[in-house]
């Protein structure tokens, strides 16, 4: 057992828009399209077709939408066995209006099911024995705190949506992958460009431990637990065309480099190649890469 996921799983609707409805409008969409969704799954897909021994645990409800969710992942090589499905409660969904032209979205959450995730649920075998466990903040905040607790491998997380991260959460975390947004909310510091001395100030704040900043078209910060020097590992050139869900394919591919016993420097510069590669088609999912393209990027 190399990775396992807790967290989320929803289904997206996004909507296509010439322009996002203020408050109180009414736009009619061009086209509504479902695509498989949840920072939980995204990230667990992306590390399911880097490579085996991937494991989701999350919940779904008993509905077509989650059917739909669980073939989604089992289809990137995701062991699907500890994702419950949830009689009389929703699969988790994200409506989307995305705007023509710009790209700009709204995003409006329905947890559903991934509400329902509890501390009991975490306590199965592919949490505790897995070399990487890799959370989020979109299931319950005991839960989250419950996997962290029953882990014996090396515990990620990914702070987002930001907030306050209790001290023995942080504790037990070993590595911290917040991207440039939520790492300023959760230093309780006010957005501004700031150069890698300053972001690395700003990990610091947050924990003494190792800390890995995605910092979109410029790549990723690792900042280090031993106070070490930090690492900037910029991106290999790609055309982007898409960068949704490039956040969770880095997480992805870090956990796969992780587990396969990279030290955090190389995993850094794997991730940042993977991330890379998912920008160069559309959506969250389309165009997550395998492990030989991403070796192939990085030469
Ligand atoms: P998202 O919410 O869109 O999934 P995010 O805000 O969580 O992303 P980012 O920091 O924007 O995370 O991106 C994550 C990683 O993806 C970056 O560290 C980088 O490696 C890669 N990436 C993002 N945008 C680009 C780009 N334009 N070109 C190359 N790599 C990119």
């Amino acid at each position: 057992m190399s990775v396992t996921v807790v967290g989320s799983l929803n289904e997206d609707v996004l909507v296509a828009v010439d322009r996002l409805p203020g408050r109180g409008q009414t736009v009619i969409a061009r086209t509504a399209t479902l695509a498989p969704g949840g920072k939980g799954a995204n990230q667990a897909a992306a590390a399911g077709l880097l490579g085996p021994g991937v494991h989701m645990v999350g919940r779904v409800g008993d509905d077509p939408a989650g059917a739909r969710q669980l073939a989604a992942l089992a289809a990137s090589r995701v062991n699907v066995g500890r994702v419950l499905r949830t009689a009389g409660v929703p699969t988790g969904s994200a409506t989307i209006p995305v705007e023509d032209g710009t790209g700009e979205n709204l995003i409006v959450v329905v947890p559903g099911a991934n509400a329902r995730l509890a501390p009991a649920d975490v306590d199965v075998p592919s949490v505790r024995d897995a070399r990487v466990l890799w959370l989020q903040l979109e299931v319950p905040l005991a839960t989250v705190r419950a996997a962290a607790e029953r882990a014996t491998g090396t515990v990620v997380l990914t702070p987002a949506p930001p907030q306050p991260l209790p001290a023995d959460l942080l504790d037990r975390v070993g590595l911290l992958v917040p991207n440039e947004h939520e790492l300023v909310q959760l230093a309780g510091a006010q957005p501004a460009d700031r150069s890698a001395a300053e972001l690395v100030a700003l990990a610091r704040a947050v924990t003494p431990g190792s800390v890995v900043v995605t910092l979109g078209g410029r790549g990723a910060l690792l900042v280090p637990r031993d106070g070490g020097p930090a690492l900037l590992q910029e991106p290999p050139p790609v055309t982007a065309v898409d960068t949704t869900g490039a956040g969770d394919c880095f997480c992805g591919a870090l956990a796969q480099a992780l587990a396969a016993g990279a030290g955090q420097a190389g995993a850094v510069r794997y991730a940042v190649a993977a991330a890379a590669l998912s920008t160069t088609g559309p959506g969250a999912r389309g165009a997550l890469p395998d492990d030989d393209a991403v070796r192939t990027g990085m030469s």
